[in-house]
């Protein structure tokens, strides 16, 4: 747990948000405010308390980046205050990220600190594409400067001439503009040109690529491949291991950017299923599930009736069901005299997680299916429909339509999630979105509210399914991937081919 009044310096990790520690986790989920910059691994912030504040003080569109200064003033504001503040940062905190001075001005102020050291890229980037820093056969030391990468930084020079000489391996973070300028400081200084070289960009991320090269060619492979910023230059005898431990194999989607918008605790599966192929996942949660209040003894009088079905559209719609049947004394019991239906297969899952058995789950995830294929609608068959306020009403109209008697329970209704609102900003200033996928129509509604028609209008979208992708249309937005199967493995399967497609395509 995080302590009010307390600022915790926490180390995110290089970016694979696997690498974040088990501490740095628990400062994250407990924090009630966040204070972070750029990061690789922007997911982690999903971790947060709904009520947690984010604060970014990278540079955006809309703003400078705050100086450190600021930031330093910020932090201690905040913890002053009585708060609790995660500063969190890319790798490592101290490993030049100005943790030393941020925790400088915390002492000056007479603020508690913590550090909560994380796994730098200077040692994660390396070993993802298979360099051990050290090796007993191949070298004894290694070294992490800075490449003085971009002006008016103020760290003490390198000297350039003493290092070559004074480590096995060389990890130079920072230095992709300067990168000719420091192999050759290296070669003067006596480092022989054949001596294997690496850089990794965007390392332990599902869009890291590395060139491999010896001393005197590896900055004219950068340039061929066009590796850009973040990046680790890697130099020493340990480099040529690469050929034997490169491990971290590229999935079909990578290199690929893909937005996530989804609520944030569903966001996770599709993130990890991305993460799986190689894909970047960037979590956008737009929308958030807020239950909604039930009467209990207008619950209790609806269980105590007969329904032919109970149908739930939605995994929210059976977590939020659950919820109002326990307050209002009821369990699962309460459905015994009633057979159950799921739209989809996720639905499904989630009903037998409740440990109830489902019935019936028609040939199409859409509400028109389940409308149509449901048996046993007798005239005058009882339909009882727990969902979101603002669900489509097909399923009740085709359920009457066929002379069933339906009753709608709303028990929640999707909301915009304003801190993950705040999340998709900066990660659309970031930096390039390939695609983004959209599982609902109120997700597609609501991302084109949060950041207007002409930006959305920019990328082009992976659709669930068929009504998705028709509200999709119907904002201009380009539908270029549509899955066959309307489940997450469904558009899995459909951004692959996507994904194979597209590269084909560039080749030609
Ligand atoms: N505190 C961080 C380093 C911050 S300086 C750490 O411990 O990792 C920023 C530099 O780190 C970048 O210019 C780049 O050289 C390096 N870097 C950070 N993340 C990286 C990544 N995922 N892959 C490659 N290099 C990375």
């Amino acid at each position: 747990m995080s302590a009010r009044g307390t600022v915790y310096l926490v180390g995110a990790g290089p970016g694979d948000p696997g690498l974040i520690t088990r501490r740095g986790l628990e400062i994250l989920r407990t924090a009630d405010v966040i204070v972070y910059d750029r990061l690789a691994s922007s997911e982690l912030l999903l971790e947060a308390r709904a009520e947690a504040r984010l604060v970014y003080v990278g540079k955006s569109p809309e703003r400078h980046a705050l100086s450190q200064e600021e930031i330093n003033h910020l932090l201690a504001e905040e913890a002053l205050a009585g708060l609790s503040v995660c500063r969190l940062k890319g790798g490592d905190p101290f490993v030049f990220g100005r943790g030393g001075e941020e925790a400088d001005h915390l002492h000056a102020q007479g603020v508690p600190f913590v550090v909560v050291p994380g796994v730098t890229s200077a040692v994660a980037a390396p070993a993802y594409a298979g360099i051990p820093v050290t090796d007993r056969r191949a070298a004894s030391s290694f070294a992490v400067v800075t490449g003085h990468e971009g002006a008016g930084k103020s760290e003490r020079s390198v000297n350039w001439a003493a290092l070559a000489q004074a480590a096995d391996t060389l990890v130079v973070l920072m230095g992709m503009q300067s990168l000719r300028e420091n192999v050759q400081a290296l070669v003067e200084a006596g480092r022989a040109p054949t001596t294997p070289a690496a850089v990794v960009e965007w390392g332990t991320t599902g869009r890291q690529r590395a060139a491999y090269a010896d001393l005197a060619r590896i900055a004219d492979e950068v340039a061929a491949q066009g590796l850009g910023h973040p990046a680790i230059l890697v130099v020493g005898e340990v480099v040529g291991l690469h050929e034997r431990l490169a491990w971290f194999a590229r999935g079909p989607l990578s290199g690929r950017r893909v937005l996530v918008t989804r609520p944030r605790h569903q966001a996770s599966a599709l993130a990890e299923l991305l993460r799986a192929q190689g894909a970047e996942p960037v979590i956008a949660s737009v929308l958030r599930v807020e239950p909604a209040e039930v009467a209990p003894a207008r619950l209790r009088a609806l269980m105590a009736q007969q329904w032919e079905w109970v149908l739930f559209t939605s995994a929210n719609g059976v977590a939020c069901f659950r919820e109002q049947l326990l307050k209002a004394g009821l369990d699962g019991r309460a459905l015994a005299g009633a057979r159950l239906g799921a739209i989809g297969p996720g639905t499904a899952a989630a009903l037998r997680e409740a440990g109830l058995h489902v019935d019936f789950v028609p040939s199409r995830a859409i509400a028109e299916s389940l409308g149509d294929e449901l048996p046993d609608i007798a005239s005058g068959a009882r339909v009882l429909l727990p969902r979101a306020a603002e669900a489509r009403d097909v399923l009740p109209a085709r359920i009457a339509a066929r002379g069933g008697e339906v009753e709608v329970l709303t028990v929640y209704r999707t909301v915009p999630d304003e801190q993950g609102l705040g999340l998709l900003r900066a990660a659309l200033a970031e930096g390039d979105i390939d695609i983004v996928t959209c599982t609902s129509s109120s997700a597609v509604r609501t991302l084109v509210e949060a950041i207007g028609v002409e930006v959305a209008r920019r990328y082009p979208v992976a659709c669930i399914g068929p009504i998705t992708a028709a509200t999709a249309r119907e904002y201009g937005l380009t539908v270029r991937v549509e899955a066959a199967e309307y489940t997450l493995p469904g558009l899995m399967a459909a951004l692959q081919q996507w994904a194979v497609a597209q590269t084909e395509g560039s080749k030609t």
